[in-house]
């Protein structure tokens, strides 16, 4: 038999899995995972490892204690399941992410129903990406009853917090050694990317807060004060005459999508000046104060060609000729959060096993793109220090977060045949 008859084959029983995949995808979509805060972490975990269990992959519960949000109410549960092969060799180990964003408004079916209409699978994550788990679980399954002497290993995470940061998820398994070069060799996160689609990686992020300081005054007397809000818009000024003019010319040569993303970008996450915002039932005026306070937060993402010390050193930059030019002005610079670019090569085994695999199951050259904003794959590679890590998954990227996300079930048995002839190839089968 060919290479791709022997795929074919192999693959089908993939399709034939197609109710069980459904079936899968709704159970998760029904336990539900918020977050923030954090529900239901320990009931999705106890049911992968069930499921796993059952197919002798050795579990790992881990608590990430101490890591933000972590608490007896709320605690930040993980599962690791491994399943060794017949001989030793490589590890491929799939990472999807349990919890899910806030319902918000605009739901015509039931967030936690995972009902199924016309082949989709609707419900908070079923897109981002329960979908992704439950395909990246059949695939496995289907290869190991296919290959059952297969060597090295496979391992499947099911992981807490990724949209909040994965501390408490992917960077504290990073920190116990769950993805060292050692133990683990190749890292598919089956983010919801589209089904011919590779992911080579993420911008960089660089978050900091602003702070301009003036003096409070009675406002009838404004000039009794200083004005913290009035030296802001002195950044704000400086902002867009030279520094997103500057942003805009910083371009990139990573594949990020969308194509607007393609270069330095900052975005003012928030901003507030003066006396507190009333309570929404307060009935009363304001105060006359002149703002003593004016706090800015911005969300800068930067792309591979820069610096990161340069990201910040524009800034500091700006702030410093602002007080230089301006009577009064001074100013606190607070670092939030910083995350590096990462981009996986080309060339790189799993990248060459994943494309492969694309052209095989749909008959068509895989895209290759990058995230504008970052996933779980920033702690894999700086905690890790592993590689070989992309991120390919079924489901529309623009439906997550939104009103009826759902996932389609003909993308989920497609990724799920590209992840299992992966397998096939990274593991020598
Ligand atoms: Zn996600």
């Amino acid at each position: 038999m060919s290479e791709t008859g022997t795929a074919v084959a192999f693959t089908d029983e993939i399709a034939a899995r197609r109710d069980e995949l459904i079936a899968l995808t709704q159970d998760l979509i029904r336990i539900p995972t918020l977050n923030p805060p954090g529900e239901a972490y320990l009931e999705i975990c106890e049911y992968l490892a069930a499921r796993l269990r059952a197919r002798r992959f050795d579990i790992e519960m881990v608590r990430a204690f101490g890591t933000p949000g972590d608490s007896d109410k709320y605690p930040r549960w993980n599962v690791v399941a491994r399943r060794e092969g017949r001989m030793t060799g490589a590890c491929v180990h799939f990472n999807s992410h349990i919890d899910v964003v806030e319902v918000g408004h605009g739901w015509t079916t039931d967030p936690f129903g995972g009902e199924l209409i016309d082949g989709k699978i609707y419900g908070r994550g079923s897109c981002d990406m329960k979908g992704g788990l439950a395909a990246s679980i059949i695939a496995a399954e289907v290869f190991i009853d296919t290959h059952p002497d297969f060597a090295g290993a496979i391992e499947i995470s099911g992981t807490a917090d990724e949209e909040t940061g994965g501390y408490g998820g992917v960077a504290y398994l990073a920190e116990k050694g769950f993805f060292d070069p050692q133990r683990v060799q190749h890292v598919i996160i089956p983010e919801p990317l589209n089904k011919d689609r590779v992911c080579l990686g993420h911008r960089g992020v660089w978050w900091a807060e602003i702070e301009t300081r003036g003096h409070i005054a009675h406002g009838s007397m404004p000039f009794l004060g200083d004005c913290a809000v009035r030296h802001m818009g002195a950044v704000l000024r400086e902002f867009e005459t030279s520094l997103y003019p500057a942003l805009a010319e910083k371009r990139t040569a990573m594949p990020v999508v969308p194509e607007g993303a393609r270069q330095s970008t900052m975005n003012i996450n928030s901003m507030h000046g003066g006396q507190a915002e009333p309570e929404p039932d307060f009935t009363g005026f304001p105060s006359a104060c002149v703002p003593d306070s004016c706090r800015m937060v911005v969300d800068r993402r930067y792309i591979i060609e820069e610096d990161p010390e340069d990201v910040r050193r524009e800034v500091v930059d700006l702030l410093e000729k602002v007080s230089a030019e301006r009577e009064g002005f001074s100013y606190d610079l607070k670092e939030l959060w910083h995350v590096s670019p990462t981009m996986t090569d080309e060339n790189a085994p799993v990248v060459r096993s994943v494309s492969k695999s694309i052209e095989k199951v749909l008959d068509k050259s895989p895209e290759y793109v990058v995230s504008p904003g970052t996933y779980d794959q920033k702690h894999i590679d700086r905690i890790g220090r592993l590689k070989d890590c992309i991120a390919y998954g079924p489901g529309i990227l623009d439906l997550a977060h939104q009103p009826d996300e759902y996932v389609g079930v003909d993308d989920m048995i497609d990724s799920a045949k590209v992840m299992a002839l992966s397998l096939k190839d990274l593991l020598g089968a």
